[in-house]
């Protein structure tokens, strides 16, 4: 349990601290350190990035701004300073005095010391300009699942000129994934390289083969481990005719939050095509409409095949089509992929702020040492509205299911071994709630699945609040293990 709680806390920690890295200079003691506040920057709200650099001995500075691809968009400072601190303002604009489009930009400051010009440090902050802030209640209360569809030997679609799609995807969910962590918000992505998101190659499900499918198979265990509150699939599309065109986003309507995966796909088809019918005069975007596909990342439990189901709302979306010349042209632009990733972003953030309920949870504490079947365990954990409208008379519901080699995948009910209620919880309100479990038995592993039921008892996983799961292994009390019954008996 303690490894457990402390792992999830080391993740944690990774998520939630914005990327910055301070240089390690000489001696251990950092020359450079650099931190920005501000961000996301509402484009046009006339807000400021905040940047904070401090020099631990004299140096010659440089600090500017820079996009995602490396290029500078903006000089912040450049010239020797004395030790201490400085700091400036970035109010999203370029050298041309224009405001810069929706993505993330970085911070990124050298320094080379006066009294040893061979050694430059270098420091960076991501930051992220957009429209609007995502679940500005609370954005670090967000996880996200960002799954860039296809890499490594998977190419997924490849354009006449041999452009991979996996690369395109990619790159977008990248962007995406810097946008949101910009934004203070987490994000569980597949991959961030060219490569399996099953890899190491893990046997996944239960066919005893590793193939296609375990790669299928670890996206949405990225996206379920980490309880994201949306899955996001990426993909760009490709058809014989070349003349085909234009955006689609998939779903699957035959899940219990069904409804919802249909309002996120509607709500990023309609950014998409507002992006792509931005990008060049005369291009006006095919609209394939928000569509119903069974999908692996997608569908339900279907066994042998896919024992763990994505476990919230999400959707798998189609950008342009490499087969059509104009839309390969636009693809291979850093500044359309930026777009695309600003239209998923600008989709989550309208998606978040119209959604009704959604509980989040943390693991506080647990027992620890040897349990025994029957006991009665002490469980904290802390209860989150993520939603947008009050909890009033809601309750937290503890089962104990045999344990699985992962976790659950099913939103299954199990045996109730405690429960208790949750006070009246405003959106963006968290409280810390106490729990009595009664240890399950016989002696073995088991999960112990927390999820949250509002007053008629709809479970808060039918809505795609992913569970909260904990693993517990318990022993045979005293008197069982010295007279054990016979096999025959069980
Ligand atoms: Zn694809």
């Amino acid at each position: 349990m303690r490894r457990l709680v402390s792992a999830l806390l080391v993740t944690l920690a990774i998520l939630l601290s914005l990327p910055s890295w301070p240089a390690a200079g000489q001696e251990g003691r950092p020359l450079l350190t650099l931190s920005a506040t501000g961000s996301p920057l509402i484009s046009g709200a006339g807000e400021r990035i905040g940047v904070r650099v401090t020099l631990s001995e004299p140096a010659d500075l440089r600090l500017r701004v820079a996009d995602f691809d490396g290029r500078t968009v903006r000089e912040l400072f450049s010239g020797e300073r004395a030790a201490g601190a400085l700091s400036r303002g970035w109010s999203g604009r370029g050298t041309d005095g224009q405001a810069v489009p929706s993505g993330p930009y970085r911070i990124v400051a050298t320094a080379t010391p006066v009294a040893d010009r061979g050694s430059t440090e270098r420091a960076e902050a991501w930051v992220t300009v957009a429209q609007r802030a995502v679940y500005p209640r609370r954005p670090e209360f967000i996880t996200v699942a960002v799954d860039p569809g296809h890499g490594g030997a998977l190419s997924g679609a490849v354009g006449p000129d041999g452009t991979r799609e996996a690369d395109l995807n990619l790159d977008i969910g990248l962007r995406l994934a810097r946008m949101l962590e910009g934004a203070g918000v987490n994000v569980a992505i597949t991959r961030t390289s060219d490569a399996f998101v099953n890899d190491p190659p893990v046997e996944r499900t239960g066919d005893g083969v590793v193939d296609d499918d375990d790669e299928l198979a670890a996206r949405p265990d990225v996206a379920n481990r980490a309880r994201a509150d949306l899955f996001i699939s990426i993909h760009n599309n490709i058809a014989v005719d070349e003349s085909v065109g234009g955006p689609s986003t998939y779903y699957f309507d035959e899940r219990p939050f069904g409804a919802r995966s249909a309002r996120l796909a509607r709500v990023v088809q309609d950014e998409m095509l507002a992006a792509l019918g931005d990008i060049a005069a005369g291009y006006e975007p095919y609209d394939h409409g928000a569509l119903i596909y069974p999908y692996y990342v997608l569908r339900d439990y279907d066994p042998p095949r896919l024992r763990r189901p994505t476990q919230m709302p999400g959707v798998l979306s189609e950008g342009m089509f490499l087969s059509n010349p104009r839309e390969l042209r636009y693809l291979k632009r850093p500044t359309v992929r930026a777009r695309m990733a600003a239209a998923y972003y600008d989709a989550v953030a309208a998606y978040l702020a119209r959604r009704t309920t959604h509980v989040g949870y943390r693991l506080l504490a647990g027992p620890d040492g040897p349990i025994t079947s029957g006991d009665t365990l002490s469980y904290q954990v802390e209860v989150r509205n993520q939603g947008n409208e009050a909890l009033r008379d809601w309750t937290v519901g503890v089962s104990a299911f045999p344990a699985p080699e992962h976790y659950i995948g099913r939103i299954r009910r199990g045996t109730p071994v405690g429960e208790a209620s949750i006070p009246r919880l405003d959106p963006g309100d968290a409280a810390t709630i106490d729990i009595d479990v009664q240890a399950p038995g016989p002696a073995g592993d088991w999960m112990l699945l927390f999820d949250a039921r509002d007053r008629d008892g709809k479970r808060a996983a039918a809505s795609g609040s992913p569970m909260l799961q904990v693993p517990l292994a318990t022993r045979d009390p005293l008197w069982l293990t010295l007279a054990p019954p016979d096999e025959d008996d069980l």
